[in-house]
């Protein structure tokens, strides 16, 4: 296993760093303003990175992206999560990334140049509909939004939440049932639903820990009555829906991890910053002077870069293998590094006192914002099911 990368990437993952530091992260405070009145200045931000090449770091270069490995835009993606914008900045950010992959692999001619292309120009938004308020999210086989044949159209009805960045999106990818009849995982399509289709209302944007949110930075609550849309908005196959949900996910769970890993780097900067220049007065010298906190940074270094490893060994066998070799590693760094990323942050908020909680610093963002991270793509729990069951399978095969 061999995580050397070429010195063009190396270059290109300093050049990012700077980037990040100089450009996005001075956008940070003014987010407490709303997505939407931040939006001029992060277009700006957009066009300077696409002026250098810096765009779509996800995809490959025929779709207009920047042709990494899983490996390499692993790397990219952790350099990005040290600020809450850094993927947005390069159009790499959920839910746009997993629906751009979708579209490529399986949208037809018409649906690539109704829905992708403006996307991939960053013209649009999308959302993708999957969760339902009335069924349990974490096996979405059971969904109560419905799509009916009519002629050429198809006609949905239904309810969703948790639609991240619903607020402004130009299309959603909306999970519905259009094979009640088959197997429960082939039941559900993927169907496309432009937002301006009457009978689509955005009920609300969630109120997450007193936060509402707007634009990207949201989740939706929406309800779907009598919306009508040609039969060609089909995506994929029809009862395909949760195939296709599970080869967007494999990816997506490396990208959102390293992202995490970027957080953790940023988090433990501050931290560490905050350490060595907090005077506790009196003579006991800077928090850093003190044992419990020096053991915390230790400690601190040593989860995130034995995560780190553990991440970029799932990209690798991506890479190298393919989705299914990598399927355990995936669920062990979706629950293992949120857990390390949550844990340092609240971390950093105690090393921060009374100042980590607020709005000044980035800490608070961390903490509402990434709560989610153990429980979107898979709640925990359900990755430790799947980590589990193959250990003892591999045990009783005597295969351990
Ligand atoms: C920030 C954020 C963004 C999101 N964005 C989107 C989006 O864009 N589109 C979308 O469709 N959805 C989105 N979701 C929803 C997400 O996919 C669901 O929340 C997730 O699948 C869990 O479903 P649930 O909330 O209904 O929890 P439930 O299924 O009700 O589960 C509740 C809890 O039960 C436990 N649990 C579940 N299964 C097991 C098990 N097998 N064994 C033991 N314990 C278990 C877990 O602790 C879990 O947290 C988002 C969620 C968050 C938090």
């Amino acid at each position: 296993m061999d995580f050397a990368i070429s010195d063009s990437m190396t270059e290109l993952l300093g050049q990012l760093r700077r980037f990040v530091d100089e450009h996005v992260v001075p956008l940070e405070p003014a987010l407490a303003g709303g997505f939407f009145a931040l939006q001029p200045e992060l277009d700006e931000v957009r066009a300077l990175a696409r002026d250098r090449g810096w765009w779509l770091p996800q995809l490959p270069k025929e779709a207009g992206g920047m042709g990494l490995s899983v490996l390499e835009h692993g790397l990219v993606s952790e350099v990005l999560g040290r600020s809450p914008l850094g993927h947005y900045c390069l159009g790499c950010q959920a839910p746009d990334a997993g629906n751009m992959e979708i579209l490529l692999e399986y949208g037809t001619p018409a649906q690539k140049a109704q829905f992708l292309a403006p996307l991939l120009a960053g013209d649009t938004r999308s959302c993708f509909a999957m969760t339902e308020p009335e069924f349990a999210g974490s096996n979405p086989v059971i969904l109560g939004t419905k799509a009916r044949r009519d002629g050429d159209h198809w006609v949905l009805d239904g309810h969703k939440w948790f639609t991240t960045g619903a607020d402004g999106a130009a299309f959603a990818v909306v999970m519905a049932v259009t094979e009640a009849d088959a197997a429960p995982h082939e039941r559900a399509s993927m169907i496309l639903v432009p937002t301006d289709t009457p009978g689509f209302e955005r009920v609300r944007n969630i109120s997450i820990m007193g936060e509402p949110g707007d634009g990207w930075a949201s989740h939706a609550e929406v309800r779907l009555t009598n919306v009508r849309v040609p039969v060609d908005n089909l995506l994929g196959a029809a009862g395909k829906g949760f195939a296709i949900a599970q080869a967007r996910l494999g990816p997506g769970r490396i990208h959102h991890c390293m992202r995490w890993m970027g957080i953790c780097d940023r988090v433990f900067d501050l931290m560490t910053h905050r350490a060595i220049t907090r005077d506790l007065g009196g003579g006991r010298g800077t928090l850093a002077e003190q044992g419990t906190i020096a053991a915390w940074i230790a400690e601190a270094k040593a989860q995130i870069e034995s995560t780190k490893l553990l991440v970029l060994r799932a990209a690798w066998t991506i890479d190298h293998r393919g989705m299914k070799a990598a399927a355990e590693d995936i669920s062990l760094i979706k629950f293992h590094a949120a857990d390390v990323m949550l844990r340092l942050v609240d971390r950093a908020i105690q090393v921060y006192g009374a100042a980590g909680i607020t709005d000044d610093h980035v800490l608070s963002w961390y903490y509402r914002h990434e709560r989610g991270a153990r429980i979107y793509d898979g709640p925990d729990e359900v990755h430790k099911a799947v980590v589990a069951r193959r250990i003892f399978s591999r045990m009783r095969k005597g295969q351990a």
